[in-house]
């Protein structure tokens, strides 16, 4: 596990598959996703590496229902108030499995990649203290807003910290080798690519994904870019 420092507030846990974000305001830390199941033990240690304890995280936000992105929330989150959109909210509660990509019309690039990853059983099931909507506005960073993505999966969010011209995107967009994308694996393609345009009509320097590296420091134009392409 590497832990890389964004910002003085902001550090990113690259958990092997893909990314959790860890942002600390006065006593406080909120994370947001956490890696696949075991990874737990790797998300206290960076929290101690920052000085603080698991007894400080305050909420965890989960971007979407997919396993590999709330998948430790049982081995971190007893006493963190756990904040998914409704949409997806059943999935982590263990009420119903994760989204699968529509295969119709995958390309056969995406395809391989879908066909070659690992097996990963469902997590634990978790609660769920508080569902979240479109337009919600969470209190750290300067006042979160929750943006509803719908495409990854019916309950994707985004969270944005206009402050800081900051946003957490989850699996909608996908940064691995430099290559800025709309992310894979959609359950929904055609409404996904709508999310990614209304995401790059934000003012952003910086852009936080599920999987490979921040978009930053320019991020909007990059989205803007991507965004006539699709
Ligand atoms: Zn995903
Ligand atoms: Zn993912």
């Amino acid at each position: 596990m590497d832990l890389v420092e964004l910002l003085p507030t902001l550090h990113q846990l690259r958990l092997g598959t893909g990314n959790a974000y860890l942002w600390r305001e006065r006593d406080a830390l909120t994370l947001i996703d956490t890696g696949t199941p075991g990874s737990g033990d790797d998300i206290r240690g960076a929290i101690e590496t920052l000085g603080r304890t698991l007894g400080d995280l305050r909420q965890v936000i989960v971007t979407h229902g997919h396993y590999d992105h709330w998948g430790a929330l049982s081995e971190i989150a007893a006493n963190a108030t756990i904040m998914v959109h409704g949409a997806d909210a059943p999935v982590v509660r263990g009420e119903t499995s994760q989204q699968l990509p529509l295969l119709a019309g995958m390309p056969d690039w995406e395809r391989t990649l879908y066909e070659n990853l690992p097996p990963m059983p469902p997590p634990t099931p978790a609660r769920v203290d508080q569902e979240l909507a479109d337009g919600d506005v969470l209190d750290f960073g300067g006042g979160a807003e929750v943006i509803a993505i719908p495409g990854h999966t019916d309950g994707s969010i985004a969270i944005h910290l206009p402050a800081h011209r900051l946003l957490f995107a989850g699996d909608t967009v996908a940064n691995v080798n430099g290559n800025t994308m709309l992310g894979v694996f959609n359950s929904d393609p055609a409404a996904a690519a709508g999310s990614f345009r209304r995401l790059s009509e934000l003012d952003l320097s910086m852009v936080c994904v599920g999987h490979g590296d921040p978009v930053t420091p320019d991020a909007s134009s990059r989205l803007r870019e991507v965004a006539t392409r699709l």
